[in-house]
């Protein structure tokens, strides 16, 4: 077991989580980054984005890559693939233990980000894989001439449904109720995509095949009529939920799971700052996290300076 002391460890090793290591190992503190994964967050995944300022076009990963290789500028430790286990956040110093490390910090910024909600419906995690994914772009291109549908109405359902009609024959994109939350210039394309086949006020009820997903049951919310239609996969983006299974109550969460934060992302415990996609913020998007890390780890920074007493 390997022991590090740091003035600051962020969580969570997407945009929010670059932006703050950036921030604060400019402003002086000694800065480590943990994550679970490879580094680089929810965007590595996304196959293009085009409204980061600055940038007309850019990929996902790209970006990311550009995001990290900015926090190695200024000295930002890396920890790659390691599983938080637990996390003292209101000790003195706060410690953070993963399977490989501990790490006592004087302040920690939590950027661990939020995962795809599940539609919890029959099928859906028995096929995972095998038909059901959460990842049009990690998977979409196995779906050449194949018919697919994708759940939910939000940006992420209608980029996604669109993207998935480079490969697929036919994109069915069910949406609980007649009208889309997504961005109106994204609902415009997606209104002008041949391949794409809205079904409206209608629910999944159970995701049905043998080997692999050959069909979903749906259910019209208005006329209670049940239909089942054949497709090969099904992509549900139906929302995010918050990545906070290792705090354990220690700060104030909404009722989502989302964490609570005043206007310098400080949560409800001292030297603890929550930036990007996991506090309750009300715009997720790559630039809204990297401000959050920016405004975190510059109070981050001014905690550690006002706090040189608390020896670690
Ligand atoms: P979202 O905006 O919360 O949309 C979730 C969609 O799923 C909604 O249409 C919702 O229906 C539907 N839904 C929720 N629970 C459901 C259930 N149990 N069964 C069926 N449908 C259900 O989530 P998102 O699309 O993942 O986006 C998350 C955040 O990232 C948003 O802030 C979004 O703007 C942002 N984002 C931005 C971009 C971009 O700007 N390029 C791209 C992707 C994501 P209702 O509409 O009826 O509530």
């Amino acid at each position: 077991m390997e022991n590090y002391e740091f003035d600051t460890v962020i969580l969570g090793g997407g945009p929010a989580g670059f932006s703050a290591g950036m921030y604060a190992a400019r402003g002086a503190i000694s800065t480590a980054i943990i994550d679970i994964n490879m580094l680089g967050g929810q965007p590595s995944n996304y196959l293009e984005l085009e409204n980061y300022p600055g940038m007309k076009k850019i990929g996902g990963f790209d970006l990311m890559e550009k995001f990290e290789e900015h926090a190695d500028m200024f000295g930002v430790q890396k920890f790659p693939m390691q599983e938080i286990e637990t996390v003292d956040l209101v000790s003195v110093p706060k410690i953070i233990k993963t399977k490989e490390a501990e790490f006592k910090a004087k302040t920690v910024i939590i950027a661990t980000g939020a995962k795809s909600m599940k539609l919890g419906v029959k099928g859906e995690d028995e096929f995972i894989g095998r038909g059901v994914s959460y990842c049009a772009v990690c998977d979409g291109a196995f779906y050449q001439d194949k018919v697919v549908a994708v759940v939910g109405g939000g940006n992420s359902a209608v980029e996604e449904a669109m993207y998935l009609t480079k490969f697929a024959s036919k994109v069915y994109l069910i949406h609980r109720r007649n009208e889309l939350r997504a961005d109106k210039i994204i609902q415009e394309r997606a209104f002008k995509n041949e391949k794409l086949e809205f079904i409206w006020d209608s629910v999944v009820e159970e995701i049905r095949g043998t080997e692999l997903v050959n069909s979903v049951a749906i259910r019209n919310v208005k006329t209670g009529m049940q239909s089942e239609i054949a497709v090969n996969g099904v992509f549900p983006y139906i929302g995010i939920t918050p990545n906070v299974d290792y705090i354990n109550g220690q700060i104030e969460q909404d009722s989502k799971g989302f964490i609570v934060t005043d206007e310098t992302m400080k949560t409800s415990v001292d030297g603890v700052y929550a930036v990007g996609d996991v506090r309750n913020t009300p715009l997720r998007q790559v630039i809204t996290a990297a401000a959050d890390g920016a405004v975190g780890a510059v109070y981050a920074v001014k905690y550690v300076e006002l706090a040189k007493e608390v020896v670690v």
